[in-house]
């Protein structure tokens, strides 16, 4: 099935998970899966795919250098016959690296499917998010909810003594010490609490 899609989600709102839950399931029906992530996020280990439930999976690491139409190529020229690629983190990959997924999708009849952010912690979107934006044929929500009740929207970053910050650069990997998914209303709430503006453009 020759497809782009893309699955956001706020932090912690189990893409990983699904994306492995994901992939097993074709895989039982004999469907030969792909499965990457970019390299930006090397939390778990290089080629670690980990969940926050327990699951995991080695995966291929993609750089941002990496040309992702020439690694399928190659693949297939092993004898890798792969009909779904599944990626993680892929708010992380280059805008041009979205590109070559889309063309791996139309070339080879290929299903691709995305997991990632949808924006920072500044609420402004990942180079790689916004690709799929652009190109994906399905864009799918996996809603969290806020410990208000309220569903997830922003990634906030926290400092070392739990105050939202809104400043540094768009890409500082960390666990959920670092990191907490909110509401807009919690989130704006937190930064009047810290007596920190909101990033406006
Ligand atoms: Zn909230």
């Amino acid at each position: 099935m020759s497809k782009l899609i893309f699955k956001y989600g706020a932090m912690g709102s189990s893409k990983t998970a699904q994306a492995l839950m994901t992939r097993y399931n074709y895989e039982a029906k004999g469907t030969r899966v792909w499965l990457v992530k970019s390299s930006t996020d090397t939390r778990d280990g290089a080629d670690i795919l980990r969940s926050r439930i327990g699951l995991q999976a080695s995966a291929f690491v993609i750089t941002p250098g990496m040309n992702v139409r020439e690694l399928f190529e190659v693949q297939r020229m092993d004898g890798e016959n792969y009909e779904v690629i599944i990626a993680d983190e892929a708010q992380f990959f280059t805008e041009a690296q979205i590109w070559q997924f889309r063309e791996i999708a139309s070339e080879y009849n290929v299903l691709v499917i995305c997991y990632g952010l949808r924006t920072d912690f500044r609420c402004q979107m990942f180079p790689g998010s916004k690709a799929l934006f652009q190109l994906a044929d399905d864009i799918d929500e996996i809603s969290s909810v806020c410990q208000c009740g309220r569903k997830t929207v922003v990634n906030a970053r926290m400092n070392a003594a739990g105050q939202v910050i809104v400043e540094g650069p768009q890409v500082e990997i960390g666990g959920n010490d670092k990191y907490e998914s909110m509401c807009w209303t919690c989130w704006r709430n937190a930064l009047k609490e810290s007596g920190v503006a909101l990033p406006l453009p």
